[in-house]
C-alpha cells in the first residue's frame, strides 16, 4: 500500500490489448476506477464468452473505492461493470454522460439482483470532487457520442486520461474534441497523460465522420435487391448517416440484432439519433414490403458467429434471407483478433451471391481513435511532462511512445507499461511503482470464471484429441479387478483404432501389475498412474498429447 504522499496509477487492463479497460487511480489511500471493460475473445479461447480485468488486488481493498468515473458507452470500456459491482457487492457510486449512463442501464437491466449503483451524470466542463478525487470531464469526438477525457487534480499533481478519441472537428453532433480545454489544461501543467494508442501506427490525419455519409448514399442509389448495413450497434453517427442516407432514397429502416434494437431506441429517446420512428418497419414485418423498399441495419460487423450478418450469411436467419443481387455494406472497423470471422462472414454473404462492399474497398468506414498526425498535434497542445500510452496493442503504444518523443518529452519520461504495471507520481514527478499481480478473468456463460487451465485443457483436446481409460480396482483386496477399457476421440483415425488402443490397455495394465499393493487403496494414485501409462504410451506411438482423463472406479 502506497503511503499518502503518493498517488498511485495501477492498470488492470488495456495494455497489450485492445479490450477490457481499466485502471485505478489511489489518492491518500482513497482508490477511484476509470472504466471497467471486457475483452472480446479470439479463436484461441475456446469456449469463452467474455474476459474480464483481474480486480482480485482491488476486492481486498473494497472499502478503499470510493468511485468508479466512465469515459464513454463502449463495451471494452463499460462492459464488465455488472460484474464488479457483483463482486463488490455493494451500492457504488459511478460517473458518466448521459448516453454512458443510458447504456449501463441497459445492460444492467439483465442483472436484476445486483445493488443499484447510484448514478451521476456528468457533462463536459463539468468539475466534481468525490472524496479526496477532483474530476473534470473534457469533450472528446469518438465512434460513439458522449464521450469524455477526465483531467483528475490531485495533491501530487495533475493527471489527464484520453479515453478513447479522435480529433474530428466537424462530428454530426457538433460535439468536436475540445481542444481549447485541453490547452487549458497543458498551460496549467499536465503532470501525466494517459492516451488512446489505438490509431498510433495509422499515419495521417483521420477523415471526418460525415465523408462516409456520400459514399453510403451513392451505393444505396445503385442497389437494386434489398441492402443490409452491419454497424457496431453503438455507432449512433454511423447510424444516423445511414438513415440519411435511406430517407433520401426512400428506402425504410429495419433494425436487426439484439443491441442494435435497443441502442437505437434509446438512442433516439434520449436525442442522440434523429430520424422519424414511424419510418421503422419490424423485422417481423418485412415480408409485407418490397425488398427493394427496405434497408437493413444489422449487427455482426465483426463476424460474431450469431449475430444477425452471420446467420444470414450462413441462410440460417428466421426472417431474412438474402442472395443475388442484394448488397451488404460493412460500415465498419475490423478489430485486430476479429480478421477471420469477418472474411468468413464476407465470403459465405458473396457465395450466396451478394455484392460485399467493406472498409477495404470503399469509403465506409473511418477510425473512432486519432492516428498518428492527429496525436503529434495532441501531445503538442497538452505538452505533458510525463506520458504513458495506454488503449493499444504492445505495437501500438510503441508507437505512441516514439510520437511522445518525437513531441518533445524527454526519454525517460515516457513510461511504457503493460497490464499489471503501477506509476507513482509525487509532486510532479512520476516512478514505476511495484504493480499489482494480474491475470485474464475468462467468463463462460453461466459457468463464470473458467481459469487459463480449463483453456489449457480445451486447447490439448482440440489439438490432440481426449482418451478416456477405465479401470475397475478392488481397495480392499488392493488390486485391478474386471477388464480395463480404453475409448478415444481425435487421437487416431477410427480404422487404426482398435489394435492401437488394445496395445494402449495393455500399456495401462503393465503400468498397474507394477504397482505396490498398498496404492490400490488411494484411487487418486491410480488415476496418476494411469495417466503416466497412457501419456508414455500415446507419446511414443503417435508423438501426441491427448487429454487424457482416467475413471478409477471401485469394484
Ligand atoms: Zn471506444
Ligand atoms: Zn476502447
Amino acid at each position: 500500500m502506497s503511503n499518502n504522499d503518493t498517488v498511485e496509477v495501477t492498470f488492470l487492463g488495456g495494455l497489450g490489448e485492445i479490450g477490457r479497460n481499466m485502471a485505478t487511480i489511489e489518492v491518500e489511500g482513497r482508490l477511484a476506477v476509470v472504466d471497467v471493460g471486457v475483452l472480446f475473445p479470439d479463436a484461441e479461447h475456446l469456449g469463452v464468452d467474455l474476459i474480464l480485468p483481474d480486480w482480485s488486488w482491488l476486492l481486498e481493498r473494497a472499502d478503499d473505492l470510493d468511485a468508479v468515473f466512465l469515459t464513454h458507452g463502449h463495451l471494452d470500456h463499460i462492459g464488465a461493470l455488472p460484474y464488479l459491482l457483483r463482486d463488490l457487492d455493494r451500492v457504488m457510486d459511478v460517473y458518466g454522460t448521459r448516453l454512458t449512463i443510458a447504456f449501463c442501464e441497459a445492460i444492467l437491466e439483465e442483472w436484476p439482483e445486483l445493488p443499484t449503483p447510484r448514478f451521476h451524470e456528468v457533462e463536459p466542463g463539468d468539475r466534481v470532487e468525490h472524496g479526496v478525487f477532483d474530476v473534470e470531464a473534457v469533450q472528446v469526438s469518438h465512434s460513439i457520442p458522449d464521450g469524455v477525457a477526465f483531467a483528475i487534480r490531485t495533491p501530487e499533481g495533475m493527471i489527464v486520461h484520453t479515453g478513447d478519441f479522435k480529433l474530428d472537428q466537424s462530428p454530426l453532433d457538433g460535439r468536436p474534441t475540445d481542444l481549447a480545454h485541453f490547452a487549458r489544461l497543458g498551460d496549467e501543467g499536465v503532470d501525466l497523460l494517459l492516451a488512446d494508442s489505438t490509431g498510433a501506427e495509422s499515419p495521417g490525419h483521420v477523415a471526418p465522420e460525415r465523408t462516409i455519409g456520400g459514399t453510403i448514399r451513392q451505393h444505396l442509389l445503385e442497389a437494386e435487391g434489398l441492402v443490409v448495413v452491419a454497424s457496431f450497434a453503438s455507432h449512433v453517427h454511423r447510424i444516423q448517416q445511414i438513415l440519411d442516407a435511406a430517407v433520401a432514397v426512400g428506402r425504410r429502416p429495419v433494425f436487426v440484432g439484439r443491441s442494435m434494437v435497443r441502442n437505437m431506441a434509446i438512442a433516439e429517446e434520449l436525442g442522440y439519433l434523429d430520424f422519424d420512428p414511424d419510418l421503422v418497419v419490424e423485422a417481423e414485418n418485412v415480408d409485407d414490403h418490397d425488398r427493394s423498399d427496405l434497408i437493413v441495419i444489422s449487427t455482426g460487423s465483426q463476424g460474431e458467429p450469431f449475430s444477425a450478418l452471420s446467420l444470414m450469411g450462413a441462410g440460417e436467419h428466421r426472417r431474412l434471407e438474402v442472395g443475388e443481387g442484394d448488397l451488404v455494406i460493412l460500415a465498419s472497423s475490423l478489430i485486430p483478433g476479429n480478421e477471420q470471422a469477418v472474411f468468413r462472414s464476407i465470403n459465405n454473404l458473396s457465395r450466396r451471391g451478394c455484392t460485399v462492399i467493406h472498409g477495404g474497398v470503399a469509403h465506409v468506414h473511418v477510425s473512432g481513435h486519432a492516428s498518428r498526425e492527429d496525436l503529434v498535434l495532441f501531445h503538442n497542445i497538452v505538452e505533458p511532462e510525463h506520458f504513458v500510452p495506454v488503449h493499444g496493442e504492445y505495437r501500438h503504444m510503441r508507437a505512441h511512445a516514439d510520437i511522445a518523443r518525437e513531441t518533445g518529452i524527454l526519454p525517460e519520461k515516457v513510461f511504457v507499461c503493460e497490464d499489471g504495471d503501477s506509476l507513482l507520481l509525487t509532486d510532479g514527478q512520476v516512478t514505476r511503482g511495484s504493480g499489482r499481480p494480474t491475470s485474464h478473468v475468462y467468463i463462460d456463460g453461466l459457468l463464470d470464471d473458467v481459469g487459463p487451465a480449463l483453456l489449457r485443457d480445451r486447447r490439448r483436446i482440440g489439438e490432440d484429441g481426449i482418451c478416456i481409460a477405465i479401470v475397475t480396482i478392488d481397495t480392499q483386496a488392493r488390486r485391478v479387478t474386471g477388464d480395463t477399457v480404453v475409448t478415444q476421440k481425435g487421437v487416431v483415425f477410427h480404422e487404426q483404432a482398435e489394435g492401437i488402443l488394445e496395445r494402449a490397455r495393455q500399456a495401462v495394465d503393465e503400468e498397474l501389475a507394477g504397482v505396490a499393493a498398498a496404492r490400490f487403496e488411494d484411487t487418486a494414485a491410480i488415476s496418476r498412474h494411469v495417466v503416466q501409462a497412457l501419456g508414455r504410451f500415446w507419446r511414443a506411438e503417435t508423438g501426441r498429447r491427448p487429454f487424457i482423463l482416467p475413471v478409477v472406479q471401485e469394484a
